[in-house]
């Protein structure tokens, strides 16, 4: 069941992988490692494989916020239990805890984050390289 999941034209593999949700062939960010924090949010403006538009719109990642907002919180909740199971209701391991690893995490929730919102709006479609979409901005670039 779970490779059925992970296998290429659904939308766990395009999140986890950080690939197009379009082609799932193009890399969704400039750099692949997160923690590469100047390149963090660096995405390309089209997918590179398939011409997929991975901005859309002015403050298209707004949403994602929302999304990253969901995951801090589950594991907000998970870190809580996991320390209340050991020093019970003592504030400082929780705080301290959570800090430590929701900083360690923010790269890796950031972009997850972005690629599950812009799997929510873009649909895998098998043929999107032979259908490459080209635009008139990168048409004048290469002139
Ligand atoms: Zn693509």
């Amino acid at each position: 069941m779970s490779f059925l999941l992970l296998k290429k034209g659904s939308k766990l593999y395009s999140i986890l992988k950080l690939k197009c949700p379009r082609c799932q062939e193009g890399d969704l960010f400039d750099v692949k490692n997160p923690y590469r924090l100047r390149y963090l949010d660096k995405m390309p403006h089209y997918c590179p494989k398939c011409g997929e538009d991975f901005r859309r719109e002015v403050g298209f990642y707004y949403g994602a916020m929302m999304i990253s907002h969901g995951s801090t919180t589950v594991i907000a909740v998970i870190v809580h239990f996991t320390v209340f199971h050991f020093y019970g209701w003592a504030i400082a391991p929780n705080i301290i805890s959570l800090l430590i690893i929701l900083n360690g995490l923010f790269p890796v929730i950031f972009r997850s984050s972005r690629a599950i919102w812009i799997n929510i709006f873009s649909k895998y479609d098998p043929h999107a390289i032979e259908n490459k979409i080209f635009h008139k901005e990168e048409m004048e670039i290469k002139k």
